[in-house]
């Protein structure tokens, strides 16, 4: 999969992230982790991928989705011909919830701003939402079952690839196909908002362009006063 230029901000910005994160005490998640999940991958990858929350695996470990809705991941990833190394994986919170409940909405808020930096940071065309607590911080009130498999933008204007959670398949064995037949789409759509992104950009710059050229003084009339002087 290709990726775009480097981010602003790049390698630096998401280690400061990271070495934050581990050190965070700003919710109540923090006093029961063993460890802080703040994400890993491809930090030029245009993909990225938001879960909800570390279980326990990947407390014991540090690292995202590396449990059993993480194998399922790797496939889902492998059914596009991509793996881990080729997009940067997330969640929407960084430390597990005991006993893997929800994450509380004052924990999602606290730990927002992470993601926020880390978005920022890599600059990603697509955000693919894992779940329902990812798909409501990109597109609050939509529901998973209306939205999922279809390119949406957020309302800041994030491209959003909603995905059911892999956990969710691991229980109810008819999203598995949901799943795969979701993520087929995710090439095509990686395409769709790389090139609504390049548009948009370049209207942008056509638009600035043309104001720069609206408020320079009138040449002609400029040089008709020279000639005037001699
Ligand atoms: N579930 C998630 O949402 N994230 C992980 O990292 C693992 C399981």
């Amino acid at each position: 999969m290709g990726t775009a230029g480097e981010p602003t901000g790049g390698a630096a910005a998401l280690a400061d992230i990271a070495e934050e994160i581990r050190g965070c005490t700003r919710c109540p998640l923090a006093a029961q982790r063993t460890r802080t999940v703040p994400g890993e991958g491809n930090r030029l990858s245009d993909v990225l991928l938001v879960g909800e929350g570390p279980g326990a695996r990947e407390d014991a470990t540090g690292r995202p989705f590396v449990g059993p809705a993480g194998q399922l991941l790797d496939e889902l990833l492998a059914a596009v011909g991509w793996e881990r190394g080729d997009v940067f994986i997330t969640n929407v919170v960084k430390c597990r919830p005991p006993g893997n409940r929800d994450p509380e909405p004052v924990e999602i808020a606290t730990c927002s701003a992470y993601l926020d930096r880390q978005e920022r940071a890599l600059e990603p065309a697509v955000v693919v939402s894992l779940g329902r607590h990812s798909l409501r911080r990109y597109l609050p009130g939509a529901r998973i079952g209306a939205v999922h498999g279809q390119l949406r933008r957020s309302y800041s204007g994030q491209h959003v690839f909603p995905m059911y959670h892999p956990a969710a398949a691991l229980h109810q064995a008819s999203l598995r196909e949901t799943l795969f037949r979701d993520i087929r789409g995710l090439p095509a759509a990686l395409l769709a908002a790389r090139q609504a992104l390049s548009d948009e950009a370049r209207r942008a710059a056509e638009a600035e362009e043309a104001a720069a050229r609206a408020s320079e003084p009138d040449r002609g009339a400029d040089d008709a006063e020279q000639m005037t002087l001699f």
